[in-house]
């Protein structure tokens, strides 16, 4: 299958011709191409959306909530046939994408549907002054967003939604690893009446296509999910030209546990944030901190439980851990295990890659449990991104504390107590943007998302990403 861009509501072949392979991770095949598109495509992609924005930034919020309110509806009608597709593309076991993925799809479009109706400016009285200020907040204009390949629908549409929402006009790159879900979802706009050009899809490599958008002088905002290393090196670009920036990167979050928790809630809870979509999200608990009074029994019982997950093609449904996305990653994960033994970490679970009948050149690994002894040590201080969790004891609040923080990253932390001062003390101290008490990955669409650290800058979700693409202008009127 050849993969298009979507500019200006249509589908379009690249303008040099170029594509590169898409793979399918869970067999290791090619099954289609998608376009490696230049800086022209881009232009293209830029051009359709300037025309669109004077119209589409002055439709009323009633017409637009309807095309985005349309919009999540057409993903829920298509759910099977997306979570297939990004199955194929991904590798995450379907059953997945079809209870997490696609379904959160289009909660975005719907909670971005009823949010901006709700979304309101600010106004101030210069009491003694015979004066009021209010605050509009206006579209951007064109603005850029770029999502990587862990979530595909889940997080592109986590960006377009708020800045359609908003009343811009967007130029999207998924990753070149993930395209089709994202292409699958051009028709689905066009579909929805969202008028032509107020989304423009241009596939192609982070280093070549979005490059582009992150340069491109007129494009003044962008939203990026994806690694730190890309985050600063797009922080580098946009600098200069006063661009915008939501940037949400790595994480290296830690999964603190002490002796007082629900026992068999934070076990259960502990193994899925530990491994769920194999282990690649960047909220994925990848340090389990330990209390020391449990670790040994926590240690026999997570083992236990993460030897009855089942490593297999994904269009099963009892499969729990389906292909990494890549070679390339399956790789880089696999180096990180080697880096972790040589020094010194214990590999107590798993390790090796598995062979799945039927799927032999997929990219299949054991969920992998390392016991280390120090937090400094490569497994605990980089992002793995993969079915990989270390696992550590500590005696004090103090050391759990230090041992939480003691790392570059900020994104998110768990905490499983049941001290009403220490679930205080401590979610107050964690250098963290999330943190989860008692749970993990519970989302609230309202709430601020995002990391501290070299986890990000800026927020997502609710308010603030509206915020995030709208520019305030504040308006003074003095009276007589
Ligand atoms: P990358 O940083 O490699 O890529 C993310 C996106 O940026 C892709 O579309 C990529 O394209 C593109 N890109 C790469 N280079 C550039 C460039 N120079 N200019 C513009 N765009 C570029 O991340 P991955 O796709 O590997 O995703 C995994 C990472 O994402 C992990 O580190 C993970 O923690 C992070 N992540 C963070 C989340 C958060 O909310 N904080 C949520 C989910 C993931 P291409 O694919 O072609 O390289």
């Amino acid at each position: 299958m050849k993969i298009k861009n979507y500019i200006n509501g249509k589908f379009e072949n690249p303008i040099h011709g170029e594509y590169l392979d898409n793979y399918n991770p869970s067999v290791g095949e090619v099954y289609g191409q998608v376009p490696n598109s230049s800086k022209e495509d881009v232009e293209n992609a830029y051009q359709a959306a300037k025309n669109a924005f004077p119209s589409w930034s002055n439709t009323t919020l009633e017409l637009r909530s309807k095309i985005l309110s349309k919009i999540s509806n057409l993903i829920i009608e298509k759910l099977d046939f997306l979570a297939a597709a990004e199955s194929k593309d991904n590798g995450k076991p379907v059953h997945l994408a079809k209870s997490v993925d696609i379904p959160r799809a289009a909660s975005n479009f719907q909670f971005f549907a009823d949010a901006l109706t709700q979304f309101s400016s600010e106004s101030h009285e210069s009491t003694g002054f015979n004066a009021i200020n209010f605050t509009l907040r206006e579209p951007i204009g064109v603005v850029g967003c770029i999502s990587p390949w862990n979530l595909p629908l889940y997080l592109f549409t986590w960006k377009i939604a708020p800045a359609i929402a908003a009343g811009n006009c967007v130029v999207a790159k998924p990753s070149e690893i993930t395209p089709l879900t994202a292409y699958l979802f051009g028709e689905i706009c066009s579909d929805a009446g969202l008028p032509n050009g107020v989304l423009n899809i241009v596939h192609g490599n982070g280093s070549s296509t979005g490059q582009a958008i992150v340069e491109h002088p007129q494009i003044k905002a962008i939203s990026f999910t994806g690694g730190t290393a890309t985050g600063a090196h797009i922080a580098r670009v946009a600098a200069p030209l006063f661009k915008k920036l939501s940037l949400e990167l790595g994480g290296k979050n830690p999964n603190i546990i002490f002796a007082d928790c629900n026992y068999d809630k934070m076990l259960a809870t502990t193994v899925r944030s530990s491994f769920s979509n194999q282990g690649q999200i960047c909220l994925c608990g990848s340090r389990i901190l330990v209390e020391a009074e449990i670790y040994e029994k926590f240690k026999k019982d997570f083992i236990q439980k993460v030897a009855e997950l089942k490593v297999g093609n994904p269009k099963n449904s009892e499969t729990s851990i389906g292909a990494i996305v890549s070679k390339q990653h399956f790789k880089k994960v696999k180096e990180y295990i080697e880096i972790a033994e040589r020094e010194g970490g214990r590999i107590i679970f798993g390790g090796n890659k598995v062979t799945v009948k039927n799927c032999e050149n997929g990219y299949y690994l054991q969920p992998t449990v390392i016991e280390v002894a120090n937090n400094l040590c490569t497994a605990n201080q980089k992002e793995i991104f993969g079915p990989v969790v270390t696992m550590m004891p500590f005696k004090t609040e103090k050391e759990a504390l230090q041992l939480a923080n003691d790392v570059k990253y900020g994104l998110s932390a768990s905490l499983w107590t049941n001290n009403l001062n220490r679930t205080l003390q401590f979610s107050k101290q964690l250098e963290t943007g999330i943190v989860w008490v008692n749970t993990w990955m519970l989302r609230d669409l309202r709430t601020a998302f995002g990391g501290k650290k070299a986890s990000g800058i800026g927020r997502e979700g609710g308010f603030e990403a509206l915020r995030f693409f709208t520019e305030p202008k504040n308006i003074c009127i003095q009276y007589e």
